[in-house]
C-alpha cells in the first residue's frame, strides 16, 4: 500500500444511533473517497465499554448501509488494545506521558475556578511537579493514577481544506489524558494510533473536533508520524442558530427512515448543507461525488432546515426512475407493479416507505385491486357514464374521447362533470391524472365501480 493512497475513516463511537451530524462526517468521507478512488475505513470507536454496545455498532452499519455507504476495511478499537498500551509505552519512554492523581471532581473544581476567573479551562500541570515521595505517598492512599500527554509548548498549525489556515497557541490547550486510571485507552490516543496503522491520508469531521485536531498533531509527531490532512465540516445548527444535538433524537437517521425519507435525498441534502450548491435531487450517490468539492464548504455553521429536507425527499421521489422505485414498491406489497403504474402515480404521492406510503397503497388499489363499494351520488349521470365508455383497448387517448362524448350527450362541463367520475374511479377527489389511471383501471372495473359496486 503507497502511503500516498487517499484512505479515510468515520470513527463512530457505538454509544447511540447515527444522527444528522455524523452521517454528514460519515458520507462527506465516503464521497471524498469514491471521488478519489480511495478507501473508505469503518472503524468503531468502542473503547468506552461501559456505553459502547453492539446493539448500537448492528444499527450504526444498518444506517449507513441504508444510506448506501458501504466500506472497504472494518476495524473495532476494542480488539486493537495491545497497540494503544505499545503507543502509551513508547510516550511513556520518551518522557510524554505523566501520572496524574486528581479524582475528576478535583478536576472539575478546579476547572470551575479557572472559568471563574475569566481563564479558559486547562489544567494546570500540577501532576509534573509531584516528587517520586508525594508519588509513593498518594499511592500508599489508595491512588491509581490516569496519564496525560505532554503537550509540547509549541503552537499547532495546519492546512485545513475547509477552514483554511489554522493556528492553535500551544498556551490553549490542555495536556490530554491518554489513559485512564483503570487503564482504559482514551479516544485521543487510540485515533491517533489507528489514523497513523492504517494509513490514513485525510482526516474528515466536524468543527467540533478542531480542539482534538490541535492536540492530536502533537499525537502523531510524538509517536513519529506526519499527521494526515485535515479538514473540519461547519457545524449543523436549527432556525435558531442552536447546535442539532439537542433534538438529535429526531434527526438520527433511523427517524428519518421510519418517518418515509428517502435516503439519497438525506445524501444530497447533507452532502450540498453549507455549499451553496441548490437542493436538488440527485440520481446516484456517483453523481454527488463527481461533484464533490470540500473546499466548497462554508466555515460558518449550516442551518439544518427539516422541512427543506422533507421538500428534497419528496422530489426526489417524483424524479425516481421505476427500475429503483420497483423493489420499494415490492417491500410495500406491491408486488410486479407496472412502470406505467408508476409513472401514473409517482407524482402525487409523497413517500415510498413510511406512514405517508399509504397513499400509494390506494392507488394501487384504484389501478390493480379493490375498492370497497359506494353508492353513486346521482344513479342516473353514473348509468349514462357506464354506456359510454369505449370499448377497450384503452389508452391515454381514452379519457379524453370518453369525457367528451359524456359532455356532449350530459351537457354537464368542468367539475360537475370530472368530480363524479373521479370519485366513483378513485374514491378520492384529487390525484393522479385520470389519463393516465382509466387505462390501468380497465373497463370492468370502471363500470363496476361506476354503478356503486365493489371493484
Ligand atoms: N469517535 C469519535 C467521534 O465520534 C471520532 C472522531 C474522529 O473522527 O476522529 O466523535
Amino acid at each position: 500500500m503507497s502511503v500516498s493512497a487517499t484512505r479515510v475513516r468515520f470513527a463512530p463511537s457505538p454509544t447511540g444511533r447515527l444522527h444528522v451530524g455524523n452521517a454528514r462526517a460519515a458520507l462527506a468521507n465516503w464521497l471524498f473517497a469514491r471521488k478519489a478512488g480511495g478507501a473508505f475505513i469503518l472503524r468503531l470507536d468502542d473503547t468506552d465499554r461501559e456505553r459502547s454496545t453492539e446493539e448500537f455498532a448492528r444499527g450504526i452499519e444498518e444506517d449507513l448501509a441504508w444510506l448506501g455507504l458501504d466500506w472497504h476495511e472494518h476495524l473495532k478499537q476494542s480488539d486493537r488494545l495491545p497497540r494503544y498500551a505499545e503507543a502509551a509505552e513508547r510516550l511513556q519512554e520518551k518522557g510524554l506521558l505523566y501520572p496524574g492523581y486528581e479524582t475528576e471532581e478535583e478536576l472539575q473544581l478546579q476547572r470551575a475556578a479557572q472559568r471563574r476567573r475569566g481563564l479558559p479551562p486547562r489544567y494546570d500541570r500540577s501532576a509534573l511537579r509531584l516528587t517520586p515521595a508525594d508519588r509513593a505517598r498518594l499511592e500508599g492512599e489508595g491512588r491509581r493514577p490516569h496519564w496525560r500527554f505532554k503537550l509540547p509548548d509549541e503552537e499547532a498549525a495546519w492546512a485545513d481544506l475547509v477552514q483554511g489556515d489554522k493556528r492553535i497557541p500551544g498556551g490553549e490547550l490542555s495536556d490530554p489524558v491518554l489513559l485512564r486510571s483503570d487503564g482504559q485507552p482514551l479516544y485521543t490516543l487510540t485515533s491517533v494510533v489507528d489514523d497513523i496503522e492504517i494509513q490514513i491520508s485525510h482526516v474528515i469531521r466536524g468543527a467540533d473536533h478542531i480542539t482534538n485536531t490541535a492536540v492530536q498533531i502533537a499525537l502523531f509527531r510524538a509517536l513519529g508520524a506526519e499527521p494526515p490532512v485535515f479538514a473540519h465540516l461547519p457545524l449543523l445548527v436549527d432556525a435558531e442558530g442552536h447546535g442539532l444535538s439537542k433534538r438529535l433524537g429526531s434527526l438520527s437517521l433511523e427517524s428519518l427512515r421510519t418517518e418515509g425519507i428517502e435516503p439519497l435525498a438525506i445524501a444530497a441534502y447533507l452532502a450540498r448543507l453549507g455549499t451553496g450548491d441548490p437542493m436538488e435531487p440527485v440520481e446516484s450517490l456517483d453523481e454527488l461525488a463527481t461533484g464533490f468539492d470540500l473546499t466548497r464548504y462554508s466555515r460558518a455553521p449550516a442551518r439544518f432546515d427539516p422541512e427543506e429536507l422533507k421538500r428534497l425527499s419528496i422530489a426526489t421521489m417524483h424524479r425516481m426512475p421505476f427500475e429503483r422505485a420497483a423493489p420499494r414498491l415490492a417491500a410495500l406489497g406491491i408486488a410486479n407493479a407496472r412502470p406505467e403504474f408508476w409513472d401514473a402515480v409517482r407524482e402525487n404521492v409523497e413517500a415510498l416507505s413510511g406512514p405517508k406510503s399509504a397513499e400509494l397503497l390506494h392507488w394501487h388499489r384504484v389501478c390493480h385491486g379493490t375498492l370497497p363499494a359506494q353508492a353513486p351520488a346521482d344513479p342516473a349521470f353514473a348509468e349514462q357514464a357506464v354506456a359510454l365508455l369505449p370499448p377497450e383497448p384503452w389508452d391515454g387517448e381514452t379519457w379524453a374521447r370518453w369525457s367528451e362524448a359524456l359532455k356532449r350527450a350530459t351537457g354537464r362541463k368542468g367539475r360537475a362533470l370530472f368530480e363524479p367520475l373521479r370519485l366513483a374511479l378513485t374514491q378520492r377527489s384529487h390525484g393522479p391524472e385520470l389519463r393516465n389511471l382509466l387505462p390501468l383501471i380497465g373497463h370492468a372495473r370502471a363500470a363496476a365501480r361506476l354503478r356503486g359496486e365493489p371493484a
